[in-house]
């Protein structure tokens, strides 16, 4: 590296040591009192020789001359040693301070007031581990779908003019923006999965995603999308409408396929808006929505009003269009509502409270975190015992949680003193209670200290009350900031934890006829919702076939035969 050697600013460097040896200043005793000024400088010296070194190499490998001055070998080492010096660099700048653009991964923008959503900022410290990085190209799609909502978002001049063509019943020629509005349907586990999967598609589509507020959504979520809100505002013209949209709507799309013939499909063609009814009873036309022939149809209708209760993501994986996109955004496919809820879903203040509160008293201190999430759809008031003995057969077989030892007299407890932390959800106590007592009466085997909390017992579903749901939407949070999840069959408010968390849960079988299945429980093959009422329409072929089985990253749930999840093989 003879050029290195030669760089004149390093000589230079070498020459102002008064002793002409570096060695010499620490030894001398005359030299002691500035030592410290002394070796702040050494610092600065080193660091203007590497920055001079680094530049002199990225010149040299950049622009190599003819008669090339570094041998191949000499600049590997240099490039490989120069790279761990900003490695280090870097290191040590990240461990200082994250920019918040650069929480979760880069997903969320830059440039919200803090203090109006705090959950925004402060999640990720209570997120353990960071598993999942989101694709370059994800993150530049979100801040291009952004600009496009600051653009034509609620108010705008683009939305304003919209609304006026909306009102008059007419067409327009085009659009600078189209509108996908999601209407607020069904529990709040649903909501959840619906709202991300209407997000991919507006994404899919370039459309503006719309919220209606419904009755508790402003209580529960932040705004998501910097400047510009995402509630659709109250004046909407048909919003008194939403709740009597059905598949006997006229603008239905189902209902519009049905009724049109190959000469008369002007009717379909001159459509203002559309209605999309993707709710689980929904008929083989409506399910045509995931055809792309009706995808080029629908792409030209500028509103679009959306009602499901439907995690409907793994049938947009099976349209052909949406395809290379899908693979662009979602390298990784089981991390797509990973990775949109984290990005959309933030809790107020409120909420957060509710969340952080609990955390800190409860969960906070232990060693591990276990969540158990609860939801019994059988009739009749539990807790049932074939329940109970279906969750402490799963969480003792696989681990989860120690066996008891009701001989061992209490005072001999010995073993690891490991604590564990066992978050339990559920409308009732019952079981909560249950497994308390069990730890509380007994020791463990293993020694593990195990606290068992449930921060509330609903009993039952309800819709009016204002904190039933900020509760429900805290308690899938706090089940997504465990470790370890055990969930229930065929439930949303499990696969919101369990994605949120990006964790892959063990599912308790469903029951049946009042007896713990056998094997209880099995680990999920990813944290990827199900998809519960999936199309199985073969578009090309127009005829039915198993949509599960047409490509490998979309299969059938583990918890339910005839959904569909996406998966990574
Ligand atoms: P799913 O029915 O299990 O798919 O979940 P949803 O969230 O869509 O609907 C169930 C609703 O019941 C929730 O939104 C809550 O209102 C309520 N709920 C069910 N389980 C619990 C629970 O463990 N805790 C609380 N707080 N509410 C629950």
């Amino acid at each position: 590296m003879k050029r290195l050697k030669k760089n004149p600013d390093s000589g230079r460097r070498t020459q102002s040591n008064p002793d002409g040896d570096s060695y010499n200043v620490l030894r001398d005793p005359d030299w002691t009192c500035g030592f410290n000024s002394m070796r702040l400088m050494g610092t600065l010296v080193v660091f203007l020789m590497v920055v001079s070194v680094l530049f002199s190499v990225s010149a040299v490998l950049k622009d190599p001359p003819s008669d090339s001055i570094l041998d191949s070998k000499e600049a590997t080492d240099f490039q490989v040693k120069a790279e761990k010096v900003l490695d280090s660099a870097e290191e040590s700048f990240h461990s200082v301070k994250v920019p918040k653009d650069e929480l979760s991964g880069g997903l969320i923008a830059a440039g919200f007031d803090e203090k109006s959503c705090l959950s925004r900022y402060q999640s990720a410290s209570y997120r353990k581990k960071v598993l999942h990085r989101p694709s370059s190209y994800l993150i530049s799609r979100l801040r291009r779908y952004e600009a496009l909502h600051k653009r034509c978002g609620p108010y705008t001049d683009s939305y304003n003019k919209t609304v006026e063509q909306l009102k008059s019943g007419h067409r327009p020629a085009s659009s600078h923006c189209n509108y996908l509005v999601w209407i607020s349907f069904s529990g709040l586990g649903n909501r959840i999965l619906t709202l991300c999967s209407a997000f991919l598609y507006a994404l899919l589509t370039d459309r503006v995603l719309l919220v209606d507020p419904g009755v508790d959504m402003v209580d529960l979520f932040c705004e998501p999308f910097p400047e510009v809100s995402w509630f659709l505002p109250t004046d909407f013209p048909l919003k008194s409408q939403f709740d009597s949209f059905s598949q006997e709507s006229p603008h239905c799309y189902g209902k519009l396929l049905k009724n049109s013939t190959s000469n008369n499909s002007k009717g379909l063609m001159s459509q203002s808006f559309v209605y999309l009814h993707l709710v689980h009873d929904y008929d083989d036309h409506d399910k045509l929505f995931f055809c792309d022939e009706d995808q080029t149809f629908l792409h030209k209708v500028p509103w679009l009003i959306m009602k499901t209760d439907n995690y409907f993501v793994p049938s947009l994986f099976l349209i052909p269009s949406f395809e290379k996109e899908l693979g662009n955004l979602f390298p990784k496919k089981e991390t797509v509502f990973h990775f949109l809820g984290r990005y959309l879903l933030h809790p107020t203040n409120p909420v957060w409270g509710l969340i952080t509160r609990y955390y800190n008293a409860y969960l906070a201190k232990a060693d591990e975190r276990v969540g158990i999430q609860i939801r019994v759809f059988d009739t009749g008031t539990g807790p049932f015992q074939h329940v109970l003995d279906q969750i402490l057969s799963c969480t003792m077989k696989e681990n989860l949680l120690p066996e008891i030892d009701r001989l061992l007299p209490m005072t001999s407890q010995s073993g690891t003193h490991i604590s564990k932390a066992v978050l339990i959800t559920s409308l009732g106590s019952g079981y909560f209670e249950k497994v308390r007592d069990m730890y509380w009466e007994y020791p463990t085997v293993t020694g593990e200290i195990i606290g068992v909390y449930q921060p509330s017992h609903e009993e039952y579903q309800q819709t009016e009350k204002q904190m039933h749901n900020q509760k429900a939407w805290a308690e899938m949070y706090l089940l997504s900031l465990t470790e370890v999840l055990v969930t229930s069959s065929w439930s949303t408010f499990g696969y919101v934890a369990q994605g949120l968390g990006g964790l892959k849960p063990w599912i308790l079988y469903k029951p049946e006829n009042r007896t713990a299945p056998d094997p209880p429980c099995r680990q999920a093959m990813s944290m990827e919702p199900c998809f519960h009422a999936p199309p199985f329409y073969d578009c090309k072929a127009k005829r039915g076939t198993d949509t599960g089985a047409l490509v490998p990253h979309v299969t059938h749930c583990e918890d339910m035969s005839w959904g569909l999840k996406l998966v990574d093989i």
